[in-house]
């Protein structure tokens, strides 16, 4: 990949085009807080045009219309190009966002295997049940597309997050705006360049890059938009639900976490603490999913948080291009702000910070070191707020009952993990959890059929598996008569 990266342009129409007030903002290296590019910045003239071009392509063109085993091939040539560009988007990304190299391999091989998936499941899903009535009628529902999905996405993990919107949306027949995030604009650039090799048809994929309150918040209130699927923080979710109900739209929200990992002392120790932490570590800890708050038994308390100090002394910080790094720079100066500020707070709280030390020649870069906050307390800010960084608070509990309700106090429900040998206790605990998504003694994995999202202020909604299948299509029925079923004859007129 070369190391001069172009500036980037919007994708509408199937062209690459400059907005319309000619205006660009500057995308910037975490790692070095230098500028690597420009990007277009788009506004509510761009998302206009990006809207009209898809609502002509879902309206006149073919792509809806064309058989699903047309579409499909459309869809796994872009899995095949995503996965001939691998290195470059894991370079791109990691390049805009500080990912570690080794950590953005897995995202780009995972996103290719969102279009493979929906390929799959399109093809046998678009027609729905069907039912003989008497012998008089046939009861029948097909999917249909919805219309313009507008899809807005966040900067963590950014492409594998937005082909996780874009691969059900297009599969099913819709078409599609993206505003990708204003901090990660290189991925969503490589996935047009992508779409645009593949062949799709003018306008069936748009790319308008911009700001949320400007360009966002356009596409929520367009009228010809018919649905918003949005991945973001809480109160941004909050927000587009409001701007989007003039036009009643559908939405779909994957929102913030603050989410537990429950350690109990009968568990397999090396493990639980394997996964404590690489679910708060990896991915620099901008992970919705993250185990911001680790809760440990009372009788291993010491002997775990010593495991953990020791662990974190040894990761890895450094450049995300080199392929060692386990722990690199956060997004964006201002987030980076936003997690040491919440450290000072942790302090300010009465919480014992431990940390690993970012080596001096890093110090350019928007580097927090792994960072536990020990003895928290759950009622503090930094155990009930998402840092949305490598900061971990760490609590002790006594019995089933108590960490039950510490963990369920709190505004979040994403994810949750729980750690025991005792299995009857393991689902107990998973299924008292107010979270959308419990791992017991496993960490974050998995399979693309299962639904993804959370409960309470982390979302509404489901992605994944048949949940973005139904998301991204309306049903129909249709109801046919195949015999002579008796019709009441209202108003009949008088016999003579
Ligand atoms: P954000 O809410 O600041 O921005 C997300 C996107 O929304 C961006 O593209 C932004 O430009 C746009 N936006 C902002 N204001 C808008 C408005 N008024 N109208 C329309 N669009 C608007 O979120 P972020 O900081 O980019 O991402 C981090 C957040 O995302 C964290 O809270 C994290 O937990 C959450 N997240 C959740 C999941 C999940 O699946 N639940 C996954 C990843 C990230």
């Amino acid at each position: 990949m070369a190391s001069k990266i172009s500036n980037v342009l919007h994708y509408i129409n199937g062209e690459f085009v400059e907005g319309t007030a000619g205006k660009y903002f500057e995308n910037i290296n975490p790692f070095t807080n230098e500028p690597i590019n420009q990007v277009a910045e788009g506004f509510k003239e761009d998302i206009d045009a990006a809207v009209r071009a898809a609502k002509a392509a879902f309206e006149h063109g073919p792509w809806r219309t064309m058989s699903v085993h047309e579409r499909m091939k459309y869809v796994l040539r872009i899995a095949d190009l995503i996965e001939k560009y691998a290195d470059d988007i894991s370079y791109l990304e990691s390049l805009d966002t500080g990912i570690p190299i080794s950590q953005a391999q897995k995202q780009a091989a995972r996103a290719a295997e969102n279009f493979r998936f929906y390929a799959e499941m399109v093809k046998t899903r678009m027609v729905g049940e069907a039912y003989h009535v008497d012998g008089q009628f046939l009861n029948y529902t097909i999917y249909k597309p919805v219309g313009v999905a507008g899809l807005i996405t966040p900067w963590n993990t950014p492409f594998m997050l937005e082909t996780w919107k874009v691969a059900p949306a297009l599969a099913t027949g819709n078409t599609v705006v993206l505003k990708p995030a204003e901090w990660s604009p290189l991925t969503a650039n490589k996935l047009a360049e992508i779409i645009h090799e593949a062949g799709l048809p003018k306008g069936v994929f748009n790319v308008v890059h911009g700001f949320g309150e400007t360009a966002g918040a356009a596409l929520v209130a367009h009228p010809d938009v018919r649905l918003i699927s949005f991945t973001g923080e809480t109160k941004t979710g909050a927000e587009i639900i409001k701007n989007s109900a003039d036009t009643l739209k559908k939405t779909s929200m994957e929102l913030g976490g603050k989410s537990p990992l429950i350690v109990f002392a009968d568990a397999n120790l090396e493990r639980a603490l394997d996964a404590a932490v690489w679910g708060i570590f990896s991915l620099n800890g901008e992970r919705c999913t993250a185990n911001s708050r680790l809760f440990v038994e009372q009788s291993i308390y010491d002997s775990f948080v010593e495991k953990l100090k020791e662990r974190v002394n040894n990761i890895v910080i450094g450049d995300p291009m080199d392929p060692a790094t386990e722990l690199g720079p956060l997004i964006h100066r201002d987030h980076w702000e936003r997690v040491v500020n919440y450290i000072k707070i942790a302090k300010q709280e009465g919480a014992e910070v431990y940390a690993a030390s970012v080596p001096e020649e890093l110090k350019k870069g928007n580097f927090v070191p792994p960072t536990l906050l020990l003895n928290c307390r759950n009622d503090m800010k930094v155990a009930q707020e998402e840092i949305f960084g490598p900061v971990m608070a760490v609590m002790s509990f006594e019995t089933e009952e108590e960490v039950i309700r510490m963990a369920n106090d709190v505004k979040y429900g994403l994810a949750a993990y729980v750690w025991t040998n005792d299995m009857k206790r393991g689902h107990r605990i998973a299924q008292a959890l107010e979270s959308g998504m419990a791992w017991i003694n496993s960490q974050n994995v998995r399979d693309l059929r299962i639904p993804f999202g959370g409960t309470k202020y982390s979302g509404l909604g489901r992605e994944g598996g048949h949940y973005s299948f139904d998301f991204y299509t309306e049903v129909q029925v249709v109801h046919v008569a195949i015999g002579d079923h008796p019709i009441p004859k209202f108003g009949k007129a008088k016999q003579p």
